[in-house]
């Protein structure tokens, strides 16, 4: 399957809603009105790829909602060269998002299938993140850290120590935590020592799972 004039097309009034619902960042948006998220799902849910809405991927996940992406993306803020982790690969597609933004990304996706599936279809489409790692984001990426910018994309019980730790001084942390619903939270790292605080409302993710090992 291609990317077509139809897909450009619903991509725009996508872009328009997320514009209605409060996502200013252009860049963000001129993003995701480039990237063809019709290929990243899967294909009994592709004529439904342009709603503003999450679906099932493979292993009992998820590709996120567009608003999410452009929300924490938004919060995130993305400037080229940029060193970002992102914890959750999942379909890729947020991947895709910081990549086109010039960032340079390392991903982390802790289930086979999808790190298989993301690592294909990146390339297959031009996306180039610097690394695509199958892993445990719980543990962060230690070999390549201080990072700019964190991304989460599953849902956290809890803060994971090493996450803050991997952070660069000046860096934002953009990560949803909670059970049942997730707080979206933002961590920027103002010294060593100090990490400020800012809530972002209420949202709802899958789980990051956590390795019992
Ligand atoms: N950014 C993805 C979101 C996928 S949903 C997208 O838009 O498609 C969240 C993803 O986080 C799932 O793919 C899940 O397998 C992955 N995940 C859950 N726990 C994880 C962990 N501990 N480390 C890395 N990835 C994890």
């Amino acid at each position: 399957m291609l990317d077509s004039t139809k897909h450009q097309g619903m991509r725009k009034r996508l872009v328009d809603s997320l514009r209605n619902k409060g996502i200013t960042d252009e860049r963000v948006l001129k993003a995701i009105g480039q990237i063809p998220r019709h290929l990243f799902m899967d294909s009994s849910f592709v004529s439904h790829a342009y709603e503003d809405k999450a679906f099932p991927i493979a292993a009992g996940q998820t590709i996120s909602q567009p608003y999410t992406v452009a929300f924490q993306t938004q919060l995130l803020e993305v400037s080229p060269g940029q060193r970002i982790l992102e914890i959750g690969t999942g379909s890729g597609y947020q991947t895709a998002v910081l990549t086109l933004l010039g960032a340079e990304v390392y991903t982390i996706e802790r289930q086979h299938s999808l790190y298989r599936y993301s690592l294909k279809q990146l390339s297959k489409l031009n996306y180039s993140p610097k690394k695509i790692v199958f892993g445990d984001g719980y543990k962060g990426l230690p070999d390549n850290a201080p990072y700019d910018r964190i991304l989460v994309t599953a849902g956290a019980s809890e803060v994971p120590k090493a996450l803050l730790s991997q952070l660069a001084i000046g860096g934002r942390l953009v990560i949803p935590v909670g059970v049942e619903t997730q707080e979206m939270l933002l961590f920027v790292r103002t010294s060593t020592q100090k990490f400020e605080k800012q809530k972002h409302g209420s949202f709802k993710f899958v789980p990051m799972l956590e390795d019992k090992n």
